[in-house]
């Protein structure tokens, strides 16, 4: 039988669309306190939020009509026609939060308008309108969630910790505590005091506020105006890579979204000289477009955001973070104005060209293409692949290998140089469904400390589309029976495992393609190390098999593999044309 429910439990219901815990009720709250002008906000909760969320503000408040108006559906003061959606910069415009909130708590407003010489006082118990009355308070609103999910025993279930919901609680209002330094921001959790950010005109003072001094004091300051995008940004250098992955945020038009695959990929790029494997740099970055300009989209209630342009945006900020890592400037200022874009890139230090051709999603099989749509370097590639006559000439230092072919010299790093080989094989067999999987005569069972445990487990299909067969073999023990052929019998496989594990450990908030990532990692892991004596024929096999590869000149981690020498070079040096 079809019914027509009643209003109360369609409000509870919507009410989980936008509130699914304390989190939200305190995000909506604080973004309507920025949205009514405040420049100072105070956040206090009790039990994370569960038993109380409390956030005043100093913002212009409302009258009788409109406190009452505010809690009905779909009333908003922010737009007025469906038009106004797409121009409109406040943070909340849908008109639900209010209402929301209200049928899934015990829940007060107390506000007094701009100018009034006194306000309202508004209760609401879970969408029963309690109490309209005359309140003697100050200007600005307290807006004040008890008991939430009281009538919703189910949500409350999927709750987290206490311990998980106040962070998750505390990094949103950090987030947007780092983009609105212009605001003063108090945080009290159980009585105590959390965090308190005096307003400043400074970012920088603002991120060494939320993020500590430690990180603020080793970053470097970058500012790019192009026609259609502001770029600000605050990175670290190139000697100042973090072992996390914690001190990445992007703002597009001071809202805290999530780096695009894209995006993430192409500073990553930028920084590959300077940040060691495994090390993440710091980017804090605050882009501004017209919001009307379709060159970036942001979903109003979602974490992410489309840009138009993704191929030339790439390139735009590899360019431009590349530029700062390699410049020994403490800041750099770029001006790139309408109409002679072009021009000015080029004309000044920001000209690097990526290694990658920009592609939104970067899977393992649109890796090659990448590379190989990548003109210059192919036409490169056919040259050396047209002859197969070379000479080997010997190794230096126990690090590089040289030889000689068709009127070059190149001097081959003997690391990097079988990373590039390791890492196209496997991802070749990977991606072909041909992996050549060699059986463990005995198999290797191994126990893993309790957190790295975890991550195996969660971990263990990659690991198996890899060619390691690995099973769980009672609490923290594995069993591993098979492992990829073309990583040969000599290695240490717990070893490699283990680097996967400590790799993925950190990538919790990995927006890269992972297996991909993994697959860089155990080429990384099982290739010949700087120091290792070749035997001749193991160096001509490496030389062979690099020349063999559709992208020989960089390593995975996209560094040099080899270093070239014509015989014109050579000619000229010593003077002999
Ligand atoms: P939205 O923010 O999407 O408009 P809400 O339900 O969050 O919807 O709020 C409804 C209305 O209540 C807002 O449009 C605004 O006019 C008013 N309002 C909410 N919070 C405040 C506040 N802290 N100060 C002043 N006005 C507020
Ligand atoms: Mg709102």
């Amino acid at each position: 039988m079809i019914k027509i429910l009643d209003d109360k439990t369609i409000d509870k219901i919507s009410a989980g669309e936008v509130v699914d815990r304390p989190l939200n009720v305190v995000k909506e709250l604080v973004e309507n306190s920025l949205d009514a002008g405040a420049t100072s906000i105070s956040i206090e909760i009790e039990k994370s939020g569960k038993k109380l969320i409390r956030v005043s503000d100093n913002g212009h408040g409302m009258n009788k009509e409109d406190l009452v108006l505010s809690v009905q559906r779909h009333a908003t003061s922010k737009i007025d026609t469906f038009d106004d959606l797409s121009t409109t910069i406040t943070l909340g415009f849908r008109g639900e939060a209010l209402p929301s909130i209200a049928a899934i708590s015990i829940f007060d407003i107390k506000t007094q308008e701009t100018g009034s010489d006194s306000g309202w006082h508004l209760s609401i118990e879970g969408s029963k309108q309690a109490n309209l009355q005359p309140w003697a308070g100050s200007g600005g609103t307290i807006v004040e969630v008890k008991n939430l999910f009281f009538n919703t025993p189910v949500r409350e279930k999927f709750l987290k910790s206490d311990t998980t919901e106040k962070a998750k609680i505390i990094n949103c209002i950090d987030e947007i505590a780092l983009v609105r330094n212009d605001i003063d921001f108090k945080i009290i959790s159980d009585g105590k005091t959390l965090a308190q950010y005096q307003k400043t005109d400074s970012k920088i003072k603002r991120i060494e506020d939320v993020l500590g001094r430690d990180l603020s004091k080793k970053l470097k300051y970058i500012n790019f105006n192009h026609p259609k995008i502001d770029i600000e940004a605050f990175v670290s250098t190139r000697e100042n890579s973090l072992a996390q992955r914690n001190a990445q945020y992007l703002f597009v038009n001071s809202r805290c979204v999530n780096y695009p695959k894209w995006l993430i990929h192409s500073i990553y790029q930028a920084y590959k000289q300077a940040t060691p494997i495994g090390r993440h740099p710091a980017v804090i970055m605050f882009l501004k477009s017209n919001p009307s300009d379709i060159d970036i989209n942001v979903h109003p209630t979602k974490r992410e955001i489309k840009f138009a342009k993704e191929n030339e945006m790439y390139e735009l900020f590899y360019t431009f973070i590349k530029g700062t890592v390699e410049s020994d400037e403490p800041s750099s200022i770029v001006n790139v104005k309408s109409g002679d874009e072009k021009e000015q890139i080029n004309n000044n230090r920001y000209n690097y060209k990526p290694n990658y051709i920009p592609n939104r999603d970067v899977s393992v099989s649109d890796y090659k293409n990448l590379y190989s749509s990548n003109i210059g370097q192919a036409h490169i590639q056919e040259e050396l692949l047209q002859s197969d006559e070379y000479k080997f000439i010997g190794q230096i230092f126990s690090m590089y290998i040289i030889v000689e072919r068709y009127n070059m010299c190149y001097i081959i790093d003997q690391h990097a140089g079988q990373e590039r080989v390791k890492y196209e094989m496997f991802s070749d067999e990977v991606q072909n469904n041909t992996l050549d999987i060699q059986q463990l005569l005995i198999p290797d069972v191994f126990e893993l400390q309790g957190s790295k445990s975890i991550v195996l487990k969660n971990s263990l299909t990659i690991f198996n589309k890899l060619g390691f067969t690995l099973e769980e073999f009672g609490g923290n023990t594995f069993r591993l029976t098979s492992y990829p052929a073309l990583l040969g019998g000599d290695v240490s496989f717990i070893e490699i495992i283990n680097g996967v594990i400590e790799f993925l450990e950190e990538e919790k908030s990995a927006q890269v393609q992972e297996i991909q990532e993994v697959i860089i990692q155990i080429a990384c892991k099982t290739s010949i190390k700087a120091g290792d004596i070749l035997l001749d024929k193991q160096a001509v096999q490496l030389a062979k098999e690099l020349f063999a590869c559709k992208m020989p000149y960089t390593c995975p981690h996209g560094r040099p593999t080899m270093y070239k020498i014509t015989r014109e070079e050579l000619e000229k040096f010593f003077k002999r044309t």
